[in-house]
């Protein structure tokens, strides 16, 4: 038997028609740049997370970099984030002008918040914290510490489509939230794409202009922008893939539980804490022997990722902000140990069965 780590064909033969579909009525309208399947999408997405706006542009990365230019973000600034996330999300603070601060992660891979306030500058202007795997990050002391150091929230919620915290879903909790729509997220384009929700008028405003080369009307600005609009095609695409979107989340979370079921006590398995419902994005699980058990598992036909191997501040990139080996040690500890489990929502009980017996068998032997 053969587990892919995602399958994206599979995804996409079962939507074929309906896709076809979607492209052929854009077609029609030829309404290609900002047209009606930007708008409906954005108002799908702004209803789905319970803000007052969502605003689409190029990708996730954008997302972030536009969310931190419109809040005025930038040289001599510093923003807080998690050492352990995808680089985009320490390089577009780094794109905005700013310097990347990492606060070590707690055993749950999210921020710890703890550790928050002893990292806290003049020149600190907001946290950006990453719902790592589709897990929510703790919300409710970070947004406290925030108010108390009057700093602004960023969510990279790009993992988090259809995570809740206590009721509310990712994408509600900080001044502007950041999505990606990248193929291989759970809510995903035929290329790239992103979203920003806010309940901010001015920063969806000042978004509005930003993604539009700066843009008021047809013909005034009042400040220089760029060109990082969601095109009309994906966003038709993933207008058709959001009807499925809570019946993918349930099935990966039925995935989920059933992994769970059967690989704690070999493997330390993601826990959801009370008031959280996690997306899975991703399927995380940590074992100290790793290394063997991802090749044991390449060799009987799994397929598995490490999400992510090499820490951002130990990036060669992130050099001149001046970490070494150590200065995470949550972090650190975490990248050698961890690794991801298909979990996409296509995945047979047979498929899944396989991978229990498999790495069952590995831990035996
Ligand atoms: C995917 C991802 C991004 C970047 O999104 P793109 O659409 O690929 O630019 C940012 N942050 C996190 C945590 C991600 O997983």
């Amino acid at each position: 038997m053969k587990v892919p780590y995602i399958d994206l064909k599979g995804q996409h033969k079962l939507l074929k028609k309906e896709l076809l579909k979607a492209y052929t009525t854009l077609l029609d309208r030829s309404d290609f740049i900002l047209g009606q399947p930007v708008v409906d999408l954005e108002e799908k997405f702004a209803r789905y997370c319970g803000t007052r706006y969502a605003l689409g542009v190029n990708s996730g990365t954008d997302a972030l970099f536009l969310a931190m230019v419109s809040l005025g973000i930038g040289n001599g600034d510093e923003v807080m984030t998690a050492p352990n996330s995808f680089l985009a999300t320490a390089s577009s603070i780094a794109a905005a002008g700013a310097k990347p601060v990492f606060v070590d992660v707690g055993e749950d891979m999210n921020l710890d918040p703890t550790q928050i306030e002893s990292k806290i500058t003049p020149q600190t202007k907001a946290i950006l914290p990453v719902h790592l795997t589709g897990k929510p990050a703790s919300m409710d002391p970070i947004l406290k510490i925030a108010k108390k150091h009057n700093l602004f929230v960023i969510e990279d919620a790009a993992q988090a489509m259809g995570t809740e915290y206590h009721g509310k879903r990712a994408g509600s909790f900080g001044i502007a939230n950041c999505f990606s729509l990248h193929p291989l997220k759970t809510l995903n384009a035929c290329g790239d794409g992103g979203m920003i929700t806010t309940n901010d008028k001015k920063v969806y405003n000042t978004i509005s202009q930003l993604r539009n080369i700066g843009l008021k009307n047809r013909s005034e600005s009042d400040l220089w922008g760029f060109n990082s609009r969601l095109d009309s095609l994906q966003a038709a695409i993933v207008n058709v893939k959001f009807r499925y979107l809570d019946q993918w989340i349930a099935k990966r979370r039925d995935h989920a539980a059933y992994y769970r079921k059967h690989l704690e006590g070999l493997v330390t398995c993601p826990i959801e804490s009370r008031g959280e419902k996690c997306a899975y994005h991703l399927f995380v699980v940590q074992t100290e022997k790793r290394d063997a058990l991802q090749s044991y598992l390449t060799q009987k036909g799994i397929e598995t990722k490490i999400h992510y191997p090499i820490p951002i501040h130990l990036q060669r990139c992130a050099k001149s902000l001046g970490y070494k080996k150590g200065d995470f040690p949550v972090t650190e500890r975490q990248s050698e140990r961890i690794l991801s489990l298909p979990i996409y929502q296509t995945l047979t009980r047979d498929q899944l069965d396989y991978v229990i017996e498999t790495i069952t068998h590995f831990f035996k032997n």
